[in-house]
């Protein structure tokens, strides 16, 4: 039996996830005016990938405006890949 000729369950979360991003960022936006948004558009698709990854952690350090000196968070990927950003990156500086 040639199993490629059905969708597995991993393809079909994959491309839940892959709908879940192209209908979530958008929506993950709103939540911040234009004058509020805390990094650029990479910066905010890291930040996207992070508060997927660990809600809690999001809420977390939402209050606090993604400072990104966060010792809780050192060990998170995610967070780091977003606080890496942020702290290179022209765009998000001049935000
Ligand atoms: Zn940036």
């Amino acid at each position: 039996m040639d199993e490629r000729h059905y969708i597995t369950v991993e393809e079909e979360k994959a491309q839940q996830a892959k709908n879940a991003e192209a209908e979530g960022y958008p929506a993950f936006l709103r939540q911040w005016s234009i004058e509020e948004v805390p990094a650029c558009d990479v910066g905010m698709h890291l930040l996207y990938a992070f508060a997927n990854a660990q809600p809690a952690a999001f809420d977390l350090v939402k209050p606090r405006g993604f400072v990104a000196d966060e010792p809780r968070l050192k060990n998170s990927p995610h967070w780091r890949a977003f606080a890496d950003h942020v702290q290179t990156c022209p765009k998000c500086n001049e935000v």
